[in-house]
């Protein structure tokens, strides 16, 4: 499953930096799949969805910092336990009881988002 920020988030910009997929965000900050990822233009997710990978799409949240779930790996591919739940001093990145994915479909997502490792 993807990592969750909760609104306990206190906005100390600690996890941003840590995320290997660039899936943190400012609230209120644009994002794309295309930041920090291989992708470029049109593309089909593992999912199914197509997307453009540079096209700007709405902030999850406004308030606090958010992550991009199509994004979130888990850290899989890169790393043995979620570096932002790791670094967030008020343990406010939980996993999302809602976007339960396996390790076959995390790691099938790194992998689409950096194929060159
Ligand atoms: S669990 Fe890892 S990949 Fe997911 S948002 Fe946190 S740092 Fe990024
Ligand atoms: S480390 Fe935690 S408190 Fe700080 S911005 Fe990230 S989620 Fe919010």
């Amino acid at each position: 499953m993807a990592i969750i920020i909760t609104d306990e988030c206190i906005n100390c910009g600690a996890c941003e930096p840590e995320c290997p997929n660039t899936a943190i965000y400012e609230g209120a900050d644009d994002w794309r799949y295309a930041d920090g990822t291989s992708l470029k233009g049109k593309v089909v997710l593992p999912s199914g969805k197509e997307v453009d990978a540079e096209e700007t799409q709405e902030p999850i949240s406004d308030e606090v910092y958010y992550i991009a779930p199509d994004k979130c790996t888990e850290c899989m591919g890169f790393h043995e336990e979620p570096q932002c739940a790791a670094v967030c001093p008020v343990d406010c990145c939980v996993p999302d009881e809602d976007i339960v994915e396996t390790e076959d479909e995390l790691l099938g997502k790194q992998r689409f988002m950096h194929p060159d490792g």
